[in-house]
């Protein structure tokens, strides 16, 4: 499965982690991902401004 990485430059705007349905993004950190929570839904880059999260 596929995991969000931040290789762009983040604004710190928090988008992704308010559209995270499980909690795996961020929390206190935008550009860290709790790989155990996370379910792959690719949310967290559909929302990015700055088009910096990637699935990898
Ligand atoms: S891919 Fe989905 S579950 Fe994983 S961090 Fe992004 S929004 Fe959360
Ligand atoms: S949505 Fe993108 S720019 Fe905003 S905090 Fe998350 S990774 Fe950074």
């Amino acid at each position: 499965m596929k995991i969000p990485v931040v290789e762009g430059t983040c604004s710190g705007c928090c988008r992704c982690i308010m559209s995270c349905p499980t909690g795996a993004a961020g929390p206190i950190n935008p550009k860290k991902v709790i790989v155990e929570k996370c379910a792959g839904c690719g949310k967290c880059v559909q929302v990015c401004p700055n088009n910096c999260r990637v699935m990898r």
